[in-house]
């Protein structure tokens, strides 16, 4: 795509009246079936959009391929896309600096919430990783102004690529392997709330960490007292902020080379531990907590934080009966005062599903359950409100008894 391609140029792309309305409810997408038209436009290109008898929307990038084929960039036309790129940098930063505290490794750019569909940088310290979602910001010359305004702002010892191999298929963009784009340091610590964290952006799961519980944590360390569990620990982020609260704690997952890098990060928390250990459990969440209920083990606190059970709409059911087993799980083993912090980042299991399944959890765990807090992603991933995708994270503390 030619960063600066006049609008003249463009391809124009006719949208169908459902894809027309879909954008004047104030949505950035218009998916496939809804193109009327695509006249020609390459794949990532720059386009305008316009309805089917010719009433301009406004400009976007292309996708030839994703279900996804419009993501609206500006509801006028773009003239210097190398400025606009720069500028919507500028201001994902700024936002940043307004509204995220207490840490050194937040969200800085979150894609279609910064008005910057396709790409997401997460900054560990000073180390910032890169995620391409779409061929438009797969392009070299986008590419280059992106890293070009961030080494600018921000200016990193490194930046890494994250490359999910499947994206790039789904976008039929060429393989391409994760790394170092730029510097040499692929490590470092980072801070947030107190608690350090180790960041290695080439070892293990390559997946850092979940930033988008930051404020969970706190509001979680806020409530947690007596016995601690953390399930679904991976690198121990509840289960750290939850230590100096909680004895003992004890984290669980089924990934060993993320209850390793759990382990490194309790040694680097000497100080807020104070001797205290954390056990690092290496199971099946569901088998062990069937089997810790079975056997009457009881806790204080317990957080349950599983991975996106509802990838597709259609999973929707399964997601729910997975989410109420584990809770149900959770409930019976909470002493009475005891305070569940319950987890879903399921986008198509909404706000309204999740807190009806924990009330059938309730009554089936014969429980009285008091909503303290309801929360969602922390501030650095923010929710654009008229694209409802963009919100996904749902975190309930609740005091049991
Ligand atoms: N609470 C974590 C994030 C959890 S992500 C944090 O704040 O950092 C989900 C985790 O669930 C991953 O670490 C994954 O390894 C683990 N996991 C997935 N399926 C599991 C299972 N059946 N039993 C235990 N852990 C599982």
């Amino acid at each position: 795509m030619p960063p600066t391609a006049k609008p003249v140029d463009l391809p124009k792309l006719k949208v169908s009246a459902r894809g027309a309305s879909r954008l004047k409810s104030g949505h950035v997408w218009v998916y496939r079936s809804d193109v009327l038209d695509a006249d020609g436009a390459p794949p990532g290109s720059l386009v305008s959009v316009t309805d089917h008898r010719g009433k301009p929307f406004g400009t976007a990038l292309y996708s030839s391929s994703s279900q996804i084929a419009i993501r609206m960039l500006a509801p006028e036309p773009v003239s210097d896309l190398s400025a606009l790129l720069r500028e919507r940098v500028s201001r994902a930063i700024d936002y940043r600096e307004s509204f995220v505290r207490d840490t050194d490794a937040y969200r800085l750019i979150f894609s279609e919430a910064d008005l910057l569909p396709g790409l997401i940088v997460d900054r560990y310290n000073d180390i910032l990783s890169l995620q391409v979602l779409t061929q438009a910001i797969d392009a070299n010359p986008v590419r280059a102004i992106v890293i070009s305004e961030l080494n600018q702002q921000i200016n990193p010892a490194a930046i890494v690529e994250r490359v999910d191999p499947r994206v790039r298929e789904l976008e039929t963009l060429p393989p391409r392997p994760s790394g170092l784009l730029q510097g040499t340091k692929a490590s470092t610590t980072f801070t947030m709330n107190g608690v350090h964290f180790h960041y290695d952006a080439l070892e293990g799961q390559k997946t850092g960490a979940f930033l988008d519980q930051r404020e969970n944590y706190a509001a979680a360390a806020q409530y947690a007292h007596g016995e601690g569990l953390d399930v679904f620990c991976y690198q121990g982020g509840f289960a750290l902020h939850m230590a100096s609260k909680c004895k003992p704690v004890t984290g669980v997952d089924s990934s060993r080379p993320a209850l390793e890098v759990a382990d490194q990060n309790a040694a680097l928390n000497q100080q807020l531990l104070r001797g205290r250990e954390i056990e690092w459990i290496e199971a099946n969440a569901f088998d062990l907590l069937k089997d810790y209920s079975a056997s009457h083990r009881l806790y204080d606190t317990i957080v349950l934080d599983p991975p996106a059970f509802a990838k597709t709409k259609r999973d929707m059911d399964s997601a729910i009966r997975g989410y109420k087993e584990l809770n149900l799980r959770a409930l019976k083993m909470l002493r009475p005062g005891g305070i569940l912090v319950t987890c879903s980042c399921s986008y198509h299991v909404g706000q309204a599903d999740f807190l009806g399944m924990l009330s059938t959890a309730a009554l089936d765990a014969h429980r009285t359950l008091r909503l303290i807090e309801v929360r969602g992603q922390a501030k650095d991933h923010p929710v654009l409100l008229n694209v409802p995708e963009t919100s996904y994270l749902k975190c309930l503390i609740a005091y049991v008894s």
